[in-house]
């Protein structure tokens, strides 16, 4: 009989498909996560000097909510004009 095995591993930890597959999502997702996060703390505020405080949240999905902390509106536009 003819048989192949598949093996999946997560830093040298069997795992299954499901894990594996999803393990690809989240890093992924986390990759672009932190591409974004670096973005916007580097801005600071050009009355305030202050820089923005970011949260991410996972609802479940793929889907990735985004809001920020911001000291006034001109710093949230600053936001928004780097994430466009
Ligand atoms: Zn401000």
């Amino acid at each position: 009989m003819f048989r192949v095995d598949l093996e999946y591993r997560i830093a040298g930890r069997r795992v299954s498909q499901d894990e594996w597959v999803k393990s690809i999502v989240d890093e992924a997702r986390g990759a672009a996560l932190s591409q974004v996060q670096a973005k916007v703390e580097s801005l600071r505020c050009p009355d305030h000097g202050r820089s923005p405080r970011l949260t991410a949240q996972v609802p479940g999905g793929t889907d990735v909510n985004l809001s920020f902390d911001v000291c006034c509106e001109k710093l949230k536009d600053a936001i928004m004009r780097l994430l466009r």
